[in-house]
């Protein structure tokens, strides 16, 4: 997850700080959005296919709930820290209040490594998770939702420890389940397609289109493939893909100038998301180093991988002819890139707005949970399109009107729809 010294949390509040000042925020609504309101670590004790007993640390961190229960993520990931969960959890509060949805923020996790995890162990693992924090969640107090390594699968193990629990059916306990068991549809695609549909947002008020627009995709996991997906079946061309490989423990970027092939791709990918490198060469790939991805001529760069990926050290090499980045993964973009890139007039479409789609999709999910009734693929899509271009076009018109970059455009409507509700509770 980047270098030693990233702090995903310190970037999170240092963004929260300069909002905070643009919109004179009193001290204690500071004081409260700065940190999550809530808490939990755990050990999560794990009988092992060996016979041997393993202790895996679990988290929930709740950042806000004022506007709804909390919502967001829970990630697999040997590099996870307290502090990673506690930006998450914030930036969900500001992704839910951005897209208008009357949900709060959270994030969870466990610091383990699915790759070296067999099927039980997995399952145990997300169940011990449940068991530790069941009391502190549910439909109506923070709801979970698959992340980094996470699957439908993982999430119908959480749903039946949580319902063994609380002895019921509760289907709007988590997102992200399987179709077949409550799960909606679109939510796979959903965060893919988000921001594929802010990025033709985007280029339309560029007066680019989209036809004649190359890519470089950093990133080969679910958001990635579906936002690959959706901007080539609508016309424009992704030349390179950045994916990592778990046996050479590196990322390399997977190049084909006349257009990666998408179908082509996903056939030679194992189910972490690694492409096979030796089947990839035989295709007609060229394979480059992993930070080739950010130095490609295209018009526009998703970063749809992990926090900490445009910094500093690589911002300069971004190509002249980029001019946007849609910042599908969480965080991908440091603060002292962010000038870099401004400066340079490249368009950003800020995370918490780019990739919203997925969370948006989860609460479609939960309403049909909760009501028991389902819709069809083409309304959940629909449905979805309208949410994204509607807040596109907010942080847009904010961004033009008071003349802020559009990641200060979203943050100020974020921050003061949260503030507003802490407020009306008589929170702050
Ligand atoms: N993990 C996704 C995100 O960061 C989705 C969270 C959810 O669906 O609740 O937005």
């Amino acid at each position: 997850m980047g270098s030693q010294k990233f702090n995903a949390f310190e970037m999170a509040q240092s963004q929260f700080d300069r909002i905070a000042d643009l919109l004179k925020l009193d001290q204690a609504t500071r004081d409260l959005l700065r940190y999550p309101i809530r808490e939990y670590q755990f050990s999560i004790p794990v009988r092992m296919k060996d016979g041997t007993m393993r202790i895996f640390r679990g988290f929930r961190v709740q950042h806000n709930d004022a506007r709804g229960p909390a919502k967001g993520g829970i990630r697999f990931h040997p590099l996870e820290t307290v502090d990673t969960m506690r930006a998450l959890a914030m930036w969900m509060t500001w992704k839910c209040a951005v897209i208008d949805i009357p949900l709060g923020g959270s994030k969870g996790g466990v610091i383990c490594d699915p790759h070296e995890l067999s099927e039980y162990e997995m399952e145990q693992i997300c169940r011990g998770w449940v068991r530790q924090i069941a009391r502190d969640v549910g439909p109506y107090q923070d709801v979970p939702a698959p992340e980094v390594m996470a699957s439908p699968q993982t999430m119908l193990w959480m749903l039946d420890e949580y319902e063994v629990i609380h002895g019921g059916k509760f289907p709007g306990f988590i997102t992200g389940k399987p179709v077949s068991l409550g799960g909606s549809q679109g939510k796979k695609e959903s965060t893919g397609y988000g921001v594929i549909f802010a990025v033709r947002e985007a280029l339309n008020e560029l007066n680019l289109s989209l036809k004649d627009t190359l890519a470089s995709v950093q990133g080969f996991g679910s958001v990635a493939r579906h936002a690959i997906e959706l901007y080539q079946q609508i016309g424009g061309r992704v030349i390179s893909v950045a994916c990592w490989d778990q046996s050479d423990q590196a990322t390399y970027t997977y190049r084909k100038k006349e257009g990666i092939n998408y179908p082509e791709l996903l056939a030679i990918t194992d189910p972490f998301g690694g492409i096979d490198k030796r089947k990839a060469l035989e295709l007609g790939y060229e394979i480059l180093p992993g930070e080739a991805w950010i130095e490609q001529e295209v018009d526009i760069l998703i970063p749809a991988a992990l926090e900490n990926q445009i910094t500093s050290e690589n911002v300069q090499q971004i190509h002249p002819r980029v001019k946007l980045v849609a910042e599908a993964a969480n965080g991908p973009t440091t603060p002292e890139a962010d000038p870099v890139i401004n400066e340079r007039g490249i368009f950003v479409i800020p995370d918490f707005l780019a990739n919203a789609g997925g969370v948006t999709c989860s609460y479609f999910e939960q309403v049909q949970s909760n009501m028991n009734y389902y819709w069809e693929k083409d309304e959940v899509l629909a449905r979805l399109d309208v949410k994204m271009t509607a807040a596109y076009h907010d942080v847009s018109s904010l961004a033009k009107k008071s003349r802020q970059n559009t990641r200060d455009a979203a943050y100020m409507i974020a921050v003061s729809r949260v503030a507003q509700a802490c407020k009306d509770r008589g929170w702050v």
